[in-house]
């Protein structure tokens, strides 16, 4: 008997109802060649939602959310003004307890990359650190943003990059800044130490942040798996998603205990908004890693051979790519290869 699986789709703002749409394509396509089922469950949130709502998050959204088994989340638009609603994909990792941030980052056939044979993931936190979202305005022109770290998170999250090191290349690289954020980032590290020798097979260094940030540059094919806290996190993945070619690449995924959310790591890239233009490869490997999420691997990898096979073929290429192709027909060409293959 088959198999269904409830699929909250947030379409989101920008490029995100196109990029979405290419990856339900893509996933309609998949479904067609295995023996499961998406059961598509489309849920509002995101900029647009705030005029009509008060929200990026509607309570009937939440509740959708809850009886998934899964979330493909366009890109948002975030409100910057004080006092607006903070992120929708923020509260969603706090809500459903996403502790981790997935991000791989590779070379594609035939894309220009800083460097050849990058491979590596990212792992960030997802609930706390600098993204915790307590910031106060202490005094007239005096803002403090505090930068929680526990201990438990920190647990968490290192044992989650420790399990996937362990299915990798066996290597793992811890980046802080504990020279001057003693405190935090000493609890982030002793976290890290502590889960290791759980996990005798796999290799441990540390950096800086601001090295890791030009070794990701100077030598970005010696990393394996990086593990760190939300802000740095979040800065290294789009640096990391460049070096390998293009932002419209890189996929990221949210995983907790219970629920997985998955997205592409860039925003809602708002100028290019209904251009059919964007490159929707990053949403496509998103519901790619939702799929492996599912326990669907065969279907996963189906996808990203169609990706690899497009992308090495070189006749369907986005603007990002140096080609003239639009969204849906990038989307279109991933499909016609899941359906082959
Ligand atoms: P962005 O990622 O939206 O766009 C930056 C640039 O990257 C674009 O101008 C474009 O040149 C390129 N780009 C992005 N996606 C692309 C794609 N699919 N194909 C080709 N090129 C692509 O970053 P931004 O302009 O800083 O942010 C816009 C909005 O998105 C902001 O409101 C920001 O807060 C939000 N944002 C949301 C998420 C999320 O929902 N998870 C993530 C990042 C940014």
């Amino acid at each position: 008997m088959s198999k269904t699986y409830n699929i909250a789709v947030l379409k989101g703002d920008g490029i995100g109802p196109e990029v979405t749409e290419a990856a339900v394509n893509v996933l309609q396509a998949t479904q067609e060649t295995s023996n499961f089922k998406l059961n598509f469950l489309y849920g509002k949130a995101g900029y647009h939602c705030i005029a009509e709502y008060g929200t990026n998050l509607p309570e009937e959204t939440i509740a959708l959310l809850k009886r998934t088994d899964a979330c493909l989340k366009g890109p948002m638009t975030t409100p910057e003004e004080p006092g607006a609603p903070v992120s929708a994909a923020v509260k969603i990792r706090k809500m459903f307890n996403l502790y981790a941030n997935v991000r791989p980052c590779r070379t594609y056939p035939n894309v220009e990359a800083l460097k050849p044979n990058i491979d590596l993931v990212m792992v960030r936190e997802n609930t706390e650190g600098m993204y915790s979202g307590v910031e106060y305005e202490v005094a007239p022109g005096v803002g403090v943003a505090l930068r929680i770290i526990t201990q438990e998170a920190s647990l968490r999250v290192a044992e989650y990059a420790f399990k996937l090191a362990q299915k990798r290349r066996k290597h793992l690289t811890y980046v802080h800044k504990g020279n001057i954020l003693r405190i935090t980032d000493g609890i982030f590290k002793d976290a890290v130490k502590a889960i290791a020798p759980k996990y005798p097979d796999v290799t441990t260094d540390d950096i800086h942040i601001d090295a890791a940030a030009m070794h990701l540059i100077k030598k970005p094919e010696t990393f394996d798996v990086i593990v760190t806290t939300n802000l740095f996190g979040d800065v290294l993945s789009d640096e990391a998603a460049q070096i390998t070619g293009s932002l419209g690449l890189a996929a990221g995924a949210n995983i907790g205990e219970t629920y997985g959310m998955f997205e592409p790591v860039h925003g809602s890239a708002p100028k290019y908004t209904g251009q059919n233009r964007v490159n929707p490869t990053a949403t496509i490997m998103a519901a790619s890693m939702m799929l492996d999420y599912l326990g669907e691997k065969d279907a996963a990898a189906k996808i990203e051979s169609a990706v690899l096979k497009v992308l090495s073929e070189g006749k369907v290429r986005t603007a990002d790519l140096g080609g003239s192709s639009t969204t849906s027909e990038m989307s279109g060409a991933i499909a016609a290869q899941v359906r082959s293959l």
